[in-house]
C-alpha cells in the first residue's frame, strides 16, 4: 500500500441503495473541491450546510448537506468534507467522481480500503487496538460483539494496555538503575519490592488476557463440528440449539457452499456450526475432495459435537469417524433420541468424552449441551464488559507473560545476584514491553499495519 499524504475521497456509506449516501473526503487544501462541488469555501466547520451539489457545467447532480471538519478536529485528523446526499449508487458514484475531478489539481485520488483509518492512526486520532476495534465494530455478528468492539474503541482495551506498560517502565527503570549502582544491588531491588511489583504485574496482565480471550470468542466464536451418521438427529438438534432464544445470523464469510455451515449464536457467542453430512465413503473424485475437505474442518474444531441414536447404540461407521478425530479437539458425545430408548436427560463425564443425554425432537436436554458447550469453551458469564481481543492481541499478551514469568525466575535468582541475572531480567522485561505495545500500535512494523488496513472496507 502506498500511504503519500495527497488528499483521498471515496463513498464512506455501504453500498447499495439507502436513504442517504455519503461522500467523504480528507487532505490539505480542500477549498477547491468544495467551492467547486458545493459552490462556497465559507462552510463553517461542524455544521450542515444544505445546497446543491453541481457539475462543472453549473447543472445539479443532487442537493444535501456539505459538513466540514476542520483540521485536527476530525475522524482523519485532517480537513474532511463530508457531502451527504441521496443514498442511490449512481448517485453518490457521480457526486465521487465530481469530487475527483474538482480535485484533480491537488492530485485528489480514490481512498484505499482502511485508508481514512489509517490515516487516523498516524495523526493519533487513534491507537492500533481502537482502529482494529473499528473494523470490528463494523463486522460484529452479535450483539454482543459490537458491545465489546465498542468498548475498545472507547480505548478501555488500549488504557488498560498502557497502564501495564507504564508498570513494567517503573520496574525496568529500577532494574536498569540498579545495574548501574552494582554496590546496592541486593538492596536496592529488595527495599523497592520489585519481586511484589513483578507480581502484580503479572497478576493484571493474567487479569487481561483473561477478559481478552473472552472478547476473542465474542469476535470469532466458536467452531463446532456436528458429527454423526445419517438420522441421528444432526439436523434436529441444530433446530433445537437455534430454536431457544439463540437466533440465526447470517453465515460466516468465506465458507464454501460444500460444506454446510451456519452460525447460531448463543450467550452473544458466535457458533460455528459445521455439519458433517459428507462424512461417507466418497462416490467419486469431486466427492472424495470435497470429503477431505470437511476433515480438514474437522481438525480446526474447537469442539466436536457427535451424535448417536441412544435407542439403537454405536454402529462400526461411528467407530470409524471417531478413529479419525483429532487428538486434541475435545468431544461431546450426545446421545439422542432418549424418548425411544427411555434415558433420562443427564450428562456423564467419561475418560472418553462428555456423554450428554437428549432428545433434540422433543427438546428435552438441550441446555445440558449449551451448558457444556459454553464450559467448553471457557466463557464465564459476568456482567463485566469485555474488550473485543483478536488473535494478534492474544499472541502478543502471551508472548508479554511468557517474558515476565522468565523475568520472575531471575527476579528470585537475583538475591544471590549476579550481573548476568539482572542484565537478563532487563532484557526479559524490555521484550515485555515491547510485545504490549505492538497490541496499542507504538512500535509496529509497516508490514503489520499494511495487513491490518487493508482488511477494512473502502472508505472507512
Ligand atoms: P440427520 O440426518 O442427522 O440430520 O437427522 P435429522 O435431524 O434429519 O433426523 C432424522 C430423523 O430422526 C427425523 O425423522 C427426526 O424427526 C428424527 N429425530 C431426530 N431427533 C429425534 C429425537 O430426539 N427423538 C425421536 N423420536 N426422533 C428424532
Ligand atoms: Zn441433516
Amino acid at each position: 500500500m502506498n500511504y503519500d499524504s495527497s488528499p483521498i475521497a471515496a463513498i464512506a456509506t455501504a453500498p447499495g441503495r439507502g436513504g442517504i449516501g455519503v461522500v467523504r473526503v480528507s487532505g490539505k487544501n480542500l477549498e477547491a473541491v468544495m467551492s467547486a462541488v458545493c459552490g462556497t469555501t465559507a462552510l463553517q466547520p461542524r455544521h450542515a450546510t444544505y445546497l446543491p451539489f453541481r457539475n462543472a457545467d453549473g447543472s445539479i447532480i443532487d442537493q444535501g448537506l456539505a459538513l466540514y471538519f476542520k483540521a485536527p478536529h476530525s475522524y482523519t485528523g485532517e480537513d474532511v468534507l463530508e457531502l451527504q446526499g441521496h443514498g442511490g449508487p449512481v448517485v453518490m458514484q457521480m457526486l465521487l467522481a465530481r469530487c475527483l475531478e474538482a480535485g484533480a489539481d491537488l492530485d485528489l485520488r480514490l481512498a484505499q480500503p482502511g485508508e481514512f483509518t489509517h490515516r487516523a492512526f498516524l495523526n493519533n486520532k487513534l491507537d492500533l487496538a481502537q482502529a482494529e476495534a473499528v473494523a470490528d465494530l463494523i463486522e460484529a455478528s452479535t450483539e454482543a460483539a459490537a458491545k465489546s468492539a465498542s468498548e475498545s474503541l472507547s480505548g478501555v482495551f488500549s488504557k488498560a494496555i498502557h497502564e501495564l506498560v507504564e508498570k513494567v517502565i517503573h520496574l525496568r527503570m529500577l532494574v536498569e538503575a540498579t545495574l548501574d549502582f552494582p554496590e546496592e544491588e541486593i538492596d536496592f531491588l529488595e527495599k523497592s519490592d520489585a519481586r511484589g511489583q513483578l507480581e502484580r504485574i503479572r497478576a493484571n496482565l493474567a487479569e487481561i488476557f483473561e477478559n481478552a480471550s473472552q472478547g476473542a470468542l465474542l469476535r470469532d466464536g466458536l467452531n463446532v463440528v456436528l458429527a454423526g451418521q445419517p438420522n441421528v438427529g444432526k439436523s434436529s438438534l441444530l433446530n433445537a440449539l437455534a430454536g431457544a432464544d439463540v437466533a440465526i445470523v447470517t453465515p460466516i464469510a468465506g465458507t464454501t457452499r460444500d460444506k454446510v455451515t451456519e452460525t447460531i449464536q448463543m450467550e452473544g457467542i458466535p457458533l460455528n456450526i459445521i455439519d458433517t453430512a459428507g462424512i461417507r465413503d466418497a462416490g467419486d473424485e469431486v466427492e472424495r475432495i470435497g470429503i477431505e475437505r470437511t476433515w480438514g474442518e474437522v481438525r480446526k474444531a474447537d469442539v466436536i459435537v457427535h451424535l448417536l441414536d441412544a435407542s439403537r447404540g454405536p454402529t462400526r461407521a461411528d467407530e470409524e469417524i471417531v478413529g479419525r478425530f483429532p487428538p486434541n479437539v475435545p468431544v461431546l458425545r450426545i446421545w439422542n433420541k432418549i424418548d425411544l430408548s427411555g434415558h433420562k436427560p443427564g450428562v456423564d463425564c467419561m475418560s472418553d468424552a462428555t456423554h450428554i443425554y437428549l432428545s433434540a425432537a422433543e427438546r428435552r436436554g438441550i441446555d445440558l449441551l449449551r451448558t457444556e458447550l459454553l464450559r467448553v469453551a471457557g466463557w464465564q458469564q459476568t456482567g463485566e464488559s469485555r474488550f473485543l481481543a483478536r488473535e494478534r492481541h492474544l499472541l502478543a499478551l502471551k508472548a508479554a507473560r511468557e517474558h515476565l514469568d522468565m523475568a520472575a525466575e531471575y527476579v528470585v535468582q537475583g538475591s544471590q545476584t549476579s550481573d548476568q541475572a539482572l542484565d537478563l531480567l532487563a532484557e526479559e522485561l524490555r521484550i515485555a514491553q515491547e510485545r504490549l505495545n505492538s497490541i496499542t500500535g507504538e512500535f509496529s512494523s509497516d508490514d503489520l499495519l499494511g495487513v491490518i488496513f487493508s482488511r477494512f472496507c473502502i472508505g472507512k
